[in-house]
């Protein structure tokens, strides 16, 4: 006789413990409906109109007053905007914020992507590197040789949020990569030279631009060392600079993406700014960490609660249930992108908690793991092996 197998994709998760909206990506993320139904209305006088001429330069305006409001920046910073994205900003910044040398502290796959890219560079010296184990963040040590310290807020790969702080005595600017922290954890902007991120996480808008909220000793730089190293126009933050100020850009943008980044910022703006949208993001990861610290077969994957991000949780497994299994089961089900971080090479699901994301559908989701695991059946698990010590 054949054993009993059940085909897993087959699996139909009862509708009313589905969340609402099933999209747990941690980029591309959640689009709310709102921001969609407004830029179809705009549609037909905004899509396809010059990005030279008010309709265009109006949002760019609007959004770069926004950020300077949401984010409470002091005076003297300014917003810039360009195209590429966070991956294109990196090579911006290879070029046109650091002077000689940089530290960085590399704790996942973004944070080491910058790291190489100005190792790469042959104008630069070769990078200071402060590593720590995935999971974890390290801090940064004072270095006089460097110029420039990287931060990152929130290490997308890993589900590891960091402070944003100076290094005490330090002397040199701060880079933040921001681009899954902004908008969703707290910041003080007095602890930053240059903020930067692409508005497909927090911000709910599509991908292929960047932001980059700069404070005076960044702008020093920006205007200072294109005069005296040849840099790629494109990659010429002086060019950005000239065209934000004229709410433009050096090449032409995707109108789309300004118009759904427009509404979320007003989303959050109206309702109360960071505290509000760092509210909602905080609950979302109480529902998630709470439920799997209850959990027999899953565990959060970063050990200590305050490094535990509050905009992209990582959740371990046991063994005896497959992650990947769960995924796919859940994407069947049209609850998406769960799915790990491939190179971090874990048991493990990645659930996005943006503010766009509701709690709800978070607890719902952690609803749904519970009912394919129980679907499965008592031998896909056997209760939580190597449980580890929390701190
Ligand atoms: C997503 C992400 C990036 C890459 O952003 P792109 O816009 O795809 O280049 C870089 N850093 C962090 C922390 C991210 O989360």
């Amino acid at each position: 006789m054949m054993p009993y197998v059940i085909d897993a994709e087959d699996l139909t998760i009862p509708s009313h413990l589905l969340p609402k909206d099933g999209r747990f990506g941690s980029g591309p993320s959640k689009v709310r409906a709102e921001q969609v139904a407004s830029l179809a209305a705009d549609a037909p006088t905004y899509l396809g109109t010059s990005h030279r001429q008010a309709p265009v330069r109006d949002i760019v305006s609007e959004i770069k007053a926004a950020m300077a409001s949401l984010f409470s920046l002091p005076d003297g910073y300014e917003v810039l905007l360009g195209n590429g994205g966070t991956t294109t900003f990196w090579d911006a910044a290879t070029f046109g914020l650091i002077d000689t040398r940089s530290e960085h502290l590399c704790f996942g796959e973004f944070s080491s992507k910058f790291a190489a890219a100005t190792r790469a560079a042959p104008h630069l010296a070769d990078p200071v590197i402060i590593e720590s184990e995935p999971g974890s963040h390290p801090d940064v040590v004072v270095d006089d040789s460097v110029d420039t310290y990287a931060l990152t807020h929130n290490e997308t790969s890993t589900g590891v949020m960091a402070p944003i702080a100076r290094p005490a005595n330090g002397e040199g600017i701060v880079l933040v990569d921001a681009t899954s922290g902004a908008g969703g954890l707290p910041v003080d902007a007095s602890q930053f030279d240059c903020y930067y991120f692409a508005p497909q996480k927090s911000f709910a808008s599509d991908a292929g631009l960047w932001l980059a909220l700069c404070s005076p000793a960044a702008l020093e730089r920006v205007e200072r060392i294109p005069a005296s190293r040849w840099v790629p126009p494109s990659l010429d933050l002086k060019i950005a600079l000239d065209n934000s100020r004229l709410n433009q850009t050096y090449n032409t943008p995707a109108l789309a993406t300004l118009h759904l980044l427009r509404s979320q910022v007003r989303w959050m703006l109206s309702n109360g700014g960071l505290e509000f949208t760092t509210g909602r993001c905080d609950r979302s990861a109480d529902v998630l960490y709470g439920w799997a610290e209850a959990s027999e077969f899953a565990q959060p994957f970063v050990e200590k609660r305050s490094m535990r991000s509050h905009v992209v949780g990582t959740i371990d497994f046991d063994q005896s249930i497959d992650a990947l299994k769960v995924a796919g089961i859940l994407r069947a089900n049209g609850v998406v992108d769960t799915d790990p971080y491939r190179k971090l090479g874990r048991n493990q699901l990645r659930i996005a908690l943006f503010p766009a994301i509701d709690a709800e559908d978070v607890a719902a989701l952690c609803g749904c793991i519970d009912w394919i695991v129980e679907a499965l059946g008592p031998s896909s698990h056997g209760g939580r092996t190597g449980a580890r010590p929390q701190s």
